[in-house]
C-alpha cells in the first residue's frame, strides 16, 4: 500500500529455506453499512416488538428518543461499526413536526463531523409521519437538503396517509435539491400495499436513474415470482439499489403466525436480474429490534442463512458497497479478519483490524 492505495497484491514470499507461514487473516474489503438508525440505537425497549406498527408506536413514545443521550449513543453505534471493520455508514436521522426534541440534525451532523477522519458518514433525512406532505415542513426541508445538512431525502410512505403524494414529494425534492433518496418502501407484506411500481414510474419521469436506494422491500417476498421478477428488472434499468435489513425484516413481521413469511427480500433473485443489493444493520437495541450488535459480519451470516446468500463475490460485495475483492489501484480501505475462512468470519465474528486509506483506524474485538 502507497500514498492510500493499493498499490499490488502478490503471494507471500517464500524465504530460502523456510516455509511460507499460515496467513493468520483473512483481507476484505472495509465495510460500508448502508442502513441505520443511528438517532434511536441503544436506547432499549421494553419488549421484543410484535409488527412494525407496534414498534412504531412504542418508537413514538418518549423514552423511544432520549435527546440528552443522543450524540454519546450515536458515537458508540459509528464507533463499534468502524471496529467491526466499516470505514462507511448511512443513518437515517428521523425528521417530523411532531417528533420529541426536533429537529435531530444538530446532533448528528456533529457527530457525523466528528468522525469524519475514520468513518465517512451520510445522513439521510428521514421526513415520517406525512412531513411530506406537509407544505411548510417541506419548505424547511428542502432548505436544509440545500444547506448540505443531510446527504439524502427519505422517508416510509407506506406509512404516510397519502403515500403516493409522498413519494412525489420526496422525489421532487431530490430533483430540486440535488441530493438522492433513500426511501423505506414496502416494508409490509400486504400486496394490496405496493409503492414499489409508482415509486418506479416517478424515478423514470424525473430522470433519477442510478441515485435511488429502496430499503428494506419486504413485499418482493410475498409477491409472485413472476411479477417480483419484473419490478426487478425495471429496478436494474433504473439503477435502484436495494438495502436489505435481515434482523429487523426477521423479527418485525408475522409474529405468531403458523407457517410465517419472513419478510426478507429475495436477494439472491435481485441479483440474478441486475439490481445491486446492499445489506444493511438497520435498528440497534431499540423498539424495532433488540439486539445491541452492529456488526456487518452478523447481517451477511443471517443473510447466507435465511437468503440462501451462497455465494462468496456477493456476499463482500453486498457488505461492501459493490467491492467483490481488494484490488491494485483502489483505495486501501480494507478490513483485516482472524479467520481462515468467511464462514468462520461470518460465524464466529472473531476481532478485526479496520483501515482507511492504508491507516489502521481501529482493531480488536467486540
Ligand atoms: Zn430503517
Amino acid at each position: 500500500m502507497r500514498r492510500g492505495l493499493i498499490t499490488d497484491i502478490k503471494p507471500a514470499p517464500a524465504r530460502s529455506g523456510r516455509p511460507v507461514s499460515e496467513p493468520s487473516h483473512l483481507a476484505m474489503p472495509s465495510f460500508a453499512e448502508p442502513h441505520l438508525h443511528p438517532d434511536r440505537a441503544y436506547v432499549g425497549s421494553p419488549r421484543p416488538p410484535r409488527s412494525l406498527d407496534d414498534a412504531i408506536e412504542a418508537g413514538a413514545r418518549p423514552e423511544g428518543y432520549v435527546a440528552d443521550t443522543a450524540a454519546e449513543r450515536a458515537r458508540r453505534l459509528f464507533s463499534t461499526l468502524l471496529a467491526n471493520g466499516a470505514t462507511r455508514a448511512r443513518g437515517h436521522v428521523g425528521c417530523h413536526p411532531e417528533h420529541v426534541a426536533a429537529p435531530r440534525w444538530e446532533v448528528m451532523g456533529e457527530v457525523r463531523e466528528q468522525m469524519k477522519k475514520v468513518m465517512e458518514i451520510e445522513l439521510v433525512a428521514f421526513a415520517v409521519l406525512d412531513t411530506l406532505t406537509d407544505r411548510e415542513e417541506t419548505l424547511r426541508l428542502q432548505g436544509d437538503l440545500s444547506m448540505g445538512r443531510y446527504q439524502l431525502i427519505g422517508g416510509s410512505p407506506n406509512h404516510d396517509s397519502r403515500p403516493s403524494e409522498s413519494i412525489s414529494s420526496m422525489m421532487e425534492l431530490a430533483v430540486r435539491t440535488g441530493v438522492d433518496v433513500d426511501v423505506h418502501i414496502d416494508e409490509t407484506l400486504d400486496p394490496a400495499r405496493l409503492l414499489m411500481d409508482f415509486a418506479l414510474d416517478e424515478v423514470e419521469s424525473r430522470h433519477l436513474e442510478g441515485r435511488v436506494s429502496f430499503s428494506h422491500c419486504c413485499l418482493l417476498s410475498a409477491l409472485p415470482e413472476q411479477q417480483t421478477r419484473s419490478l426487478a428488472r425495471r429496478m436494474a434499468g433504473l439503477g435502484i439499489t436495494v438495502n436489505c435489513q435481515p434482523r429487523t425484516n426477521l423479527i418485525l413481521h408475522e409474529y405468531r403466525v403458523h407457517s410465517p413469511r419472513r419478510a426478507l427480500a429475495p436477494i439472491n433473485l435481485l441479483i440474478d436480474e441486475g439490481v445491486h443489493v446492499r445489506l444493511g444493520v438497520d435498528n440497534v437495541d431499540d423498539t424495532f429490534c433488540p439486539f445491541p450488535t452492529a456488526d456487518p459480519l452478523e447481517v451477511g451470516y443471517l443473510a447466507r442463512l435465511a437468503g440462501h446468500l451462497y455465494d462468496d463475490f456477493r456476499l463482500i460485495s453486498s457488505l461492501s458497497d459493490g467491492r467483490p475483492a481488494l484490488r491494485s489501484g483502489e483505495r486501501a480501505d480494507l478490513t483485516l479478519v482472524e479467520a481462515n475462512t468467511l464462514n468462520e468470519a461470518l460465524s464466529l465474528r472473531p476481532g478485526r483490524i479496520t483501515m482507511k486509506e492504508g491507516v489502521v483506524v481501529a482493531s480488536g474485538s467486540n
